[in-house]
């Protein structure tokens, strides 16, 4: 399986808008690791393609990570910085002359059909530039073109979110607490990409690096990612960081980035 990190940063992107601290500043230097879109991967495994939630650097991340094929969209949960690219769906529907399949929670499939109706009717005349959505709820685990996946409830603030567990691969990018029965089902997996939005552990909806260091001891997989991080983690100074936060980062555990590619059996 190929998982793809089309983006690592929090809902804000990386540079913030107006920042001119150290890290935003290097962000906007061209080929920079601390330049992040919105949080998103896609994976494939036997010509078979999954995309996870559509951000609002969707198009354009595909675009650049050469994605020439979506076969259906997994959503984790229905805030903005995951959903609001979903009209931009349009073009791989269009090049791929097919509706496109939607996955994830309830309450998730309610805000889409909210927000982009349209999507969701072909008896409403919307010129040539819509691309159909079929909504799927998933509450357990499930086989989709091959890949087994479970939903992963985790807490994240007021909305139902899901991390998943495709294979020996955890993806939870939204996160505050991972309830005992939610670490059960990622028992033995081998990597593990999970947020870390800073090293602030008071935030209330994200998880920070110490946190998350802690949950990966915990897991015990090969390789940890972070991910959806903002402008105060570093690529260039990582280690150091975690240095002056008395946190110990081990050995198999990396800041991801944009454009990386991780191969996993
Ligand atoms: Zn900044
Ligand atoms: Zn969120
Ligand atoms: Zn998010």
């Amino acid at each position: 399986m190929k998982i793809t990190v089309l983006g690592s940063g929090t809902s804000t992107g990386v540079p913030e808008y107006k920042c001119d601290c150290d890290t935003c500043e290097d962000a906007r230097t061209f080929g920079s690791r601390n330049y992040r879109t919105r949080p998103s991967i896609h994976i494939e495994k036997d010509e078979k393609h999954l995309q996870f939630d559509l951000g609002p650097n969707f198009i354009d991340q595909i675009d650049r990570n050469k994605i020439e094929w979506i076969d259906a969209v997994v959503f984790t949960h229905c805030h903005a910085d995951h959903i609001s690219g979903t009209n931009d769906i349009v073009m791989p529907c269009r090049k791929q002359k097919m509706d496109m399949p939607i996955y994830g929670p309830e309450e998730t499939m309610l805000i889409l059909q909210r927000n982009f109706d349209y999507m969701f009717s072909k008896d409403t005349f919307q010129g040539g530039g819509v691309g159909h959505l079929i909504p799927n709820v998933v509450e357990a685990k499930f086989e989709l073109h091959g890949f087994e996946i479970t939903p992963i409830p985790v807490e994240h603030g007021s909305v139902n979110t899901y991390g998943y567990r495709i294979g020996n691969f955890g993806y939870l990018p939204d996160v505050k607490r991972l309830p005992d029965s939610s670490k059960e089902l990622l028992h033995g997996i081998e990597v593990l990409i999970i947020d870390a939005l800073s090293f602030n552990p008071r935030h209330p909806t994200h998880l920070s690096v110490g946190e998350s260091i802690e949950i990966s001891e915990d897991l015990k997989p090969k390789e940890t990612y972070f991910t959806h991080i903002m402008h105060r983690l570093d690529h260039r100074y990582f280690r150091e960081q975690c240095e002056e936060q008395d946190i110990e980062l081990p050995e198999n555990v990396y800041l991801a980035y944009d454009g990386q590619v991780i191969e996993i059996e």
